[in-house]
């Protein structure tokens, strides 16, 4: 079992890289900043407005944004509102700021579309199943009681806004963001980014991404799904190409455990309340931001075949399946992919 640090929890290595060549051109070369932040790393690639930007200064806005969310959601830190809130007895409220209403307000949406299969009130399942923080010191031995399971089952519907700036919970339950806030970072990040005149970029956070304009070979960004083969790195199986976009990607093959012959993925069935028995390798999804992206690629780790692909064309959404079975690996995609992929790579 391989673990990363998400936000608050996990995350899978990021399933897409960005294939770069390198581009001639009279303009500004292209320059890269990278960081760490959410247990990953963040990597913005953008073409400078002028010789004499302030690289650095871009680097100080980018981290001082994503400390303030941080300081909101990670369920790492003890002094997160998060915490606060996940902490507070039922029925007393908490204060919380612009983005953990902002990130609510798109779980809620992702939740209803996805029928629940997307939920962020998840967090006392995660802990119960050995995907929560502080991590377990061993794996689990032993799968929990069903009553157990049945106790720490979410519901989204008990979350409430008394007023604005305020949240409370009108029964017990855990918020856990994990699932949204990488892409929900990339889009903050990208506001940062356009705000300082910057045309051309691409932001990424643990394989999460946003791009704008062109990229560093003068076409559209070029982003490469990876194989999902943990033994392997880097085999591109797709390529999309994205001007303005949003893409995110969730993968169970790096993140998950093992017990009793079988294989516990760290997304869990909101509903079941048991970790999916037989996700998808890799889900990858554009939407229209990558917030979105991010969420809705974790409910498709839930769906099953035939739900999964009902509900990206009922919400028009472009979605890139990767399955394995017996049969060994396939592919699948919704109508809207199309117009993305790149010929066979
Ligand atoms: P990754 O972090 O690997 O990119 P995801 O974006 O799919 O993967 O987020 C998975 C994390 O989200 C889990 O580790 C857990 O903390 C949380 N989670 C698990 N199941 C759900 C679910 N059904 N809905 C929302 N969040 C979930
Ligand atoms: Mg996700």
């Amino acid at each position: 079992m391989r673990r990363r640090r998400a936000l608050g929890l996990l995350s899978s290595v990021p399933l897409a890289a960005v294939l770069g060549s390198a581009g001639c051109s009279r303009e500004q070369p292209y320059q890269l900043i990278e960081g760490a932040t959410m247990g990953t790393r963040y990597h913005i690639r953008f073409r400078p407005p002028s010789r004499s930007f302030d690289v650095a200064a871009l680097q100080a806005a980018v981290d001082a944004r994503l400390e303030a969310l941080n300081a909101s959601l990670s369920t790492y830190r003890p002094d997160s509102l998060i915490t606060a809130f996940n902490d507070a007895p039922v029925d007393q409220a908490v204060p919380v700021d612009a983005d953990f209403e902002r990130m609510l307000e798109l779980s809620r949406q992702v939740h209803r579309a996805s029928g629940g299969a997307f939920d962020p009130t998840v967090g006392a399942l995660v802990n119960l199943w050995g995907f929560g923080w502080p991590k377990p010191k061993e794996p689990l031995t032993r799968l929990p009681e069903p009553a157990a399971i049945e106790a720490a089952k979410g519901r989204f519907e008990a979350v409430v806004q008394p007023a604005p700036g305020q949240l409370l919970k009108r029964a017990p339950l855990r918020l856990d963001f994990s699932a949204i806030a990488k892409g929900y970072g990339v889009d903050l990040i990208a506001e940062v980014v356009r705000s300082q005149g910057i045309e051309h970029f691409m932001v990424e956070i643990g394989g999460e991404v946003a791009t704008r304009g062109q990229g560093p070979a003068g076409g559209p960004w070029r982003i490469g799904i990876e194989a999902p083969d943990p033994s392997v790195t880097g085999r591109i199986l797709a390529r999309v190409h994205l001007r303005e976009g949003a893409l995110a990607t969730s993968g169970n093959y790096r993140n998950f455990f093992e017990l009793e012959g079988r294989r516990f993925s760290h997304v869990i069935d909101p509903v079941s309340g048991y970790p999916v028995a037989q996700p998808p390798v890799s889900v990858s999804v554009i939407a229209p931001n990558v917030a979105l992206a991010d969420a809705w690629a974790t409910a498709f780790m839930v769906l099953d075949e035939a739900q999964g692909l009902a509900l990206a064309e009922e919400n028009q959404l472009a979605v890139f399946w990767v399955y394995e079975d017996n049969e060994g690996r396939r592919t699948r995609q919704s109508s809207r992919m199309a117009p993305y992929l790149d010929a066979a790579p």
